[in-house]
């Protein structure tokens, strides 16, 4: 019988706070895909890929499968369009 985690491992109760996340994306690939025990902590998991439904991992901003960077999306302050009146 494989024991996934032991009792006496320092995050062994993260197993059952009632906590889970969902995975809504899986790389064969991917450490954090692979781990079931980040879904049982709740930690973050790896996120959908807004323009390809791809692949991004948790600990990264990038899309494995077409390359597209979540922070290059993000709203940056320039609203520096002020209009010559
Ligand atoms: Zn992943
Ligand atoms: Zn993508």
């Amino acid at each position: 019988m494989a024991k996934p985690m032991r009792p006496d491992d320092p995050a062994y109760w993260m197993l059952f706070d009632g906590v889970t996340t969902t995975p809504v994306v899986y790389n064969k690939d991917c450490y954090i895909c692979n781990d079931p025990e980040y879904a049982q902590m709740g930690l973050p998991l790896c996120r959908k890929c807004p323009k390809c439904g791809g692949h991004i991992p948790a600990d990264d901003s990038i899309c494995d499968d077409c390359g597209y960077d979540e922070y290059d999306d993000y709203p940056d302050n320039t609203q520096n369009h002020t209009q010559e009146v």
